[in-house]
């Protein structure tokens, strides 16, 4: 077999720089293995949590300085790595799982370490987005990351009605304790029939993936407590981008009516948006007879 070293080449490592280095989501053996190289080569490795990753590097065979960097100290923690890289050391920086800075912490210290002047290089590997995206299916050809929804009932709803006409497929993150009363919110507010994947414990002994409808998540997750155990990818089907489209031109024709005939407005709201006049015509006159 060909060694680490020599697979990871073709492009340099240099000294001075923050490496952004992508860790499993579940699986130990999902890493890559310039990951590997590179966390063998760090001077010293930032972890949210060093216990998890000193573990995690211990499967590894690797041992390294490790530094706190979490969600509460991320600023000051990042000024002394900064006095680390003046120093001429690589520093790499790993969250608890996946990508950093994917709903996890790494944005203020890559913002940091940008603006000290100093390189960021990003190691690409397992993240929970993209493993839940790539078994989905064709549904999800375009879509939005929106990671964790508000954990309060109210501000969650505000949030959903905010997102019932998004016209792309929408990649949400969710804990245990919260995911039979998410997907039941989101069934209120985006009505039961569009598609749902449950992504749960990707890479791990107990992963499920189950694709359904909104409408009948909660029950599948009702049916057997062990399925609201663990962690969770929700990926739920966007509003219909011609549904969109068409609440949008109601609006417009809505203001335009307020002013114009019918046929005016659907003379400048054709000019506007491009659809065709007679469409536009059809839909003003049933707008002008419901006021
Ligand atoms: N940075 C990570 C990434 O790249 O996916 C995400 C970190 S975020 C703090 C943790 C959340 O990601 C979990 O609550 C869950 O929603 C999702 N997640 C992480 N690992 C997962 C897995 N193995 N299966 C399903 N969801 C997972």
């Amino acid at each position: 077999m060909t060694p680490l070293s020599e697979l990871a080449q073709g492009q340099q490592y240099p000294i001075a720089a923050l490496y952004v280095v992508a860790t499993p989501i579940g699986n130990v053996a999902d890493i890559t293995l310039r990951a590997l190289h590179v966390l063998g080569l760090a001077d010293r490795i930032a972890a949210e949590d060093t216990r998890n990753t000193g573990q995690l590097l211990a499967r590894y065979g690797i041992s390294k300085p490790l530094v706190a960097v979490h969600q509460h100290n991320e600023r000051a923690a990042a000024r002394r790595l900064i006095e680390h890289l003046q120093a001429g050391e690589r520093v790499a920086y790993v969250s608890d799982a996946g990508t950093p800075g994917i709903s996890d912490p790494g944005a203020k210290l890559v913002d940091a370490v940008r603006e000290a002047g100093f390189p960021v290089i990003p190691l690409p590997g397992a993240s929970a987005l993209a493993t839940a995206l790539s078994a989905a299916g064709d549904w999800v050809a375009t879509f939005s990351f929106l990671g964790f929804l508000p954990p309060k009932a109210k501000q969650r709803a505000t949030t959903l009605q905010t997102l019932a006409t998004h016209p792309h497929a929408m990649v949400f993150y969710e804990a245990p304790h919260r995911i039979v009363e998410t997907v039941q919110a989101m069934a209120d507010s985006f009505g039961g029939e569009r598609k749902l994947l449950i992504a749960r414990e990707l890479t791990k002994l107990h992963e499920a993936l189950h694709r359904g409808t909104l409408a009948e998540g909660p029950a599948w997750l009702a049916a057997d407590p062990n399925r609201q155990r663990g962690e969770f990818v929700l990926v739920v089907e966007g509003a219909q981008a011609q549904a969109a489209g068409e609440q949008d031109h109601d609006a417009l024709l809505g203001i335009l009516l307020e002013e114009l005939t019918v046929s005016s407005a659907a003379k400048v709201a054709a000019a506007i948006t491009g659809v065709s006049r007679n469409t536009l015509y059809t839909r003003a006159l049933a707008l002008k007879k419901d006021e």
